[in-house]
């Protein structure tokens, strides 16, 4: 299978074809869920997904979920739905880094035991919160049973190996939908060509790519205010990238089926010069 890579950045005409491991896919990760926060928002996000039957892939953060009942009657109502796949996020959103391998394994486990009482399904993946991790919190991830780590590309640099057979798997956040501006005083959603154009960049690069979302992404706001309101221009620019990535025929998936659509693809570049480029340009 020959797929052209569509390189932006590129000047040199000459091309070449190179061969990687890739998933031609695409996985998105809502963060932050948790009790009576913008739950409207979060209910949402998630059926955008579910109404196209795309995966999804939730971070709950253990020791904040179980009460609110709009959340968990809605999760619980898809945990025998492959579309939707739920993730360890911490068990108080906890910079795991600080704590000592053990005091990070019993975290994991706290969150872990937690979601599995609320929901009956035990989540394979942990979502570092703050997308930190160390190397203590890959032992400690593999005692409590997680095959797929998230973290981000500063926090757990690449290469990353997608092939499979392995114990523990790195699929870091490559792309963002929205963050904090600057000077931290607002929320800003990206729009829908800035965030296809970066996962086209990461399934270039390393084979996949793994979209981050927020409940605040989406949000009624005005600066740091949110309200529990769904604004129909971000659902809109999400609506339009899911679109995209359907259209160019690239799988949306959750987490953990990134390793089982990877093969190895013949890609063709517009020059090594480009891809190495590439990997310059995200490293910076
Ligand atoms: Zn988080």
């Amino acid at each position: 299978m020959v797929i052209l890579l569509a390189l932006p950045w590129g000047t040199v005409p000459n091309s070449t074809y190179v061969k990687i491991h890739s998933c031609n896919c695409v996985a998105f990760r809502l963060d932050d869920i948790q009790d009576y926060f913008l739950n409207q928002v979060q209910l949402g996000v998630m059926e955008v997904f579910d109404k196209r039957n795309a995966g999804l892939t939730v971070g709950i953060i253990g020791n904040y979920f179980g009460e609110d009942p709009t959340i968990v009657h809605y999760v619980k109502s898809r945990i025998d739905d492959p579309r939707l796949e739920v993730a360890n996020h911490g068990w108080n959103h906890e910079n795991l880094s600080e704590f000592s391998k053990e005091e990070q394994s019993t975290l994991i486990q706290r969150s872990n035991e937690k979601i599995t009482q609320i929901l009956e399904s035990r989540p394979a993946i942990l979502i570092a919160p703050y997308n930190i991790v160390n190397t203590d919190t890959f032992s400690a991830a593999k005692q409590n049973g997680i095959r797929y780590i998230s973290a981000n590309v500063t926090y757990d640099p690449p290469p990353y190996d997608i092939r499979g057979s392995q114990s523990l798997y790195r699929l870091p956040e490559t792309v963002l939908m929205g963050d904090l501006n600057a000077d931290n005083t607002s929320w800003i959603t990206f729009d829908h060509q800035k965030v296809f154009s970066e996962v086209e960049h990461s399934l270039n690069q390393f084979g996949f790519a793994v979209v981050t979302l927020h409940p605040q992404d989406f949000a009624v706001r005005q600066m740091l205010q949110y309200q529990n309101i769904v604004d129909n221009n971000h659902i809109g620019e999400l609506e339009m990238l899911l679109d995209k990535i359907e259209d160019r025929g690239i799988k949306i998936v959750t987490i953990d089926e990134i390793i089982r659509h990877t093969s190895e693809l013949e890609v063709q570049v517009r020059s090594l010069q480009d891809r190495k480029g590439n990997v310059e340009e995200e490293s910076s």
